[in-house]
């Protein structure tokens, strides 16, 4: 593969949603650009009026950012080869696709939407599938200047070669040919003079020298039409690679109805944001060793097309997930704090918690940001608790057990003054109490653990409690669960 003067793009469709195959083609573009010291380039295909949605190419710049994903060129910081925007780059194809009308690589077509229905129609009742029947195809050229000059509506088609076969190469499925009579006249230029996409991208990925095209597969039976342009203009073919899907299981894709279809629903969901990315690079792409935990950079040195995958990849959530669990554990504490504090803080508003040692339990603990809330609930109210909870067959505890033990803890507690209250000092005066009475860790810890937060499941265990919610609250709790405990 050349890797001299790389430039790829990143070319997606303003939907208002980053769909997270989308993700993953814009970061393997991406990565495959840096890899190789060249240029990333973004452009916005907008080609299609109707699915136009507003502020969409808001959500694909704050998504590429907020991804690291930065571009060298773009709409937004232009370029040597902009505009970057496809609707602001109509009179180009137009003149592109005349040039192809003129060497006989395409023609007008004046087939109204009526006379398409009916062809269509007919083919479908003799089980054909529906395609161009060619009907302007050999049209004089007086006769179709003629319409031109009367200003009849039309559109330019590609002129595919009636026999013979075209070849085209990608860099994973190798060489495909196919039978030139099996790829129909596609339409170039629609009748309100925009673009397709078949032909604006060969238009744009030439003037912007793309030397690498990264896409989804569903483009793949389209690329023979493509090179056979690239061919009519005398153009360079650039490199292909395309890509699996990426799907559910066997036969569904995701969903914008499960919820695991777009990066923000990921976001959402509590997912860390390079550990979005390091689960999707996955998806589709093998390294080479056993690492599975990869930064931006760290993918970039790795990332060899080779590793690429031929099969669609199917989504593993729980996998995800324990990517996701692996990075927020691996972080500098600071940086796990800066992220859980608005979690934390959706249900726990009191100012006297120490967030630190709040944060230090959390940190490995959390497999997704949105689990800290309900794991930080008991801390502003104690939740009303059945007494049931202290019984733990693994510790031998139970509410009668629990009353000696919550008993012998308190004293050991009120000992302890507020200045020297914390995570160390509770542990040695408690564990020392649990020596002194010769009893099993369990016995006396679960009985604090559910006194503290009438909670069985909690961010860590009796003493990090007792750190965390400090030594008034922690005293009161206790007594409070003697006093109910009768
Ligand atoms: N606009 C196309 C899409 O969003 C881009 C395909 C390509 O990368 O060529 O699917």
């Amino acid at each position: 593969m050349n890797t001299q003067n790389v430039r790829t793009r990143f070319a997606p469709s303003p939907t208002g949603y980053m769909h997270i195959g989308n993700l993953r083609t814009a970061l393997y573009t991406y990565i495959i650009a840096r890899k190789y010291g060249g240029k990333f380039i973004l452009r916005i295909e907008d080609t299609d009026r109707e699915r136009f949605v507003e502020g969409a190419t808001e959500v694909i710049y704050d998504t590429l950012r907020a991804c690291g994903l930065t571009w060298d060129e773009g709409p937004d910081i232009g370029g040597p080869t902009g505009p970057y925007i496809q609707s602001e780059r109509m009179g180009i194809y137009k003149e592109y696709a005349e040039k192809l009308v003129q060497t006989g690589h395409a023609y007008y077509c004046f087939c109204t939407k009526e006379r398409m229905e009916k062809v269509h129609e007919e083919q479908r009742a003799k089980g054909i599938t529906p395609t161009y029947d060619r009907h302007c195809r050999d049209l004089p050229k007086e006769e179709a200047d003629k319409l031109l000059a009367e200003g009849t509506p039309y559109v330019i088609r590609q002129k595919v070669p009636l026999d013979g076969t075209t070849t085209f190469h990608d860099e994973l499925y190798g060489d495909i040919s196919v039978p030139n009579a099996d790829l129909d006249d596609q339409i170039l230029i629609k009748a309100d003079g925009m673009p397709t996409y078949n032909f604006a991208n060969i238009v744009d990925d030439h003037l912007m020298e793309i030397t690498h095209v990264v896409r989804g597969n569903e483009y793949l039976s389209s690329a023979p039409k493509y090179n056979l342009l690239y061919e009519a203009f005398g153009w360079e073919v650039p490199t292909y690679i395309h890509v699996e899907h990426i799907m559910r299981d066997a036969s569904h894709k995701l969903s914008k109805r499960d919820g695991d279809a777009y990066f923000g629903d990921f976001v959402e969901k509590g997912y860390y944001i390079p550990a979005i990315l390091n689960y999707i690079a996955l998806l589709g792409w093998a390294p080479k060793g056993e690492q599975e935990i990869f930064t931006l950079e760290e993918l970039i040195k790795e990332f060899d097309i080779s590793g690429l995958s031929k099969s669609p990849a199917i989504f593993d959530a729980v996998k995800m997930k324990a990517i996701n669990a692996e990075w927020l554990r691996g972080l500098p504490h600071e940086e796990f704090r800066t992220l859980a504090l608005p979690y934390i803080r959706q249900t726990c508003k009191r100012e006297d918690i120490d967030i630190d040692v709040l944060a230090k339990v959390l940190q490995p603990r959390t497999e997704l940001l949105t689990e800290i809330p309900e794991k930080v609930d008991f801390i502003d109210t104690l939740p009303e608790y059945d007494s049931e909870l202290y019984f733990n067959k693994k510790m031998k505890t139970s509410a009668e057990t629990a009353v000696p033990a919550l008993n012998a803890v308190l004293p050991v507690l009120e000992g302890i003054s507020e200045a020297d209250w914390n995570e160390e000092n509770i542990h040695s005066a408690v564990f020392a109490e649990i020596e002194k009475q010769g009893v099993k860790n369990g016995w006396m810890l679960w009985p604090v653990r559910v006194a503290l937060s009438g909670k069985a499941l909690t961010p860590g265990g009796g003493i990090e409690l007792a750190a965390i919610l400090g030594r008034d609250e922690s005293i009161a709790r206790i007594k409070k669960a003697i006093a109910k405990l009768g």
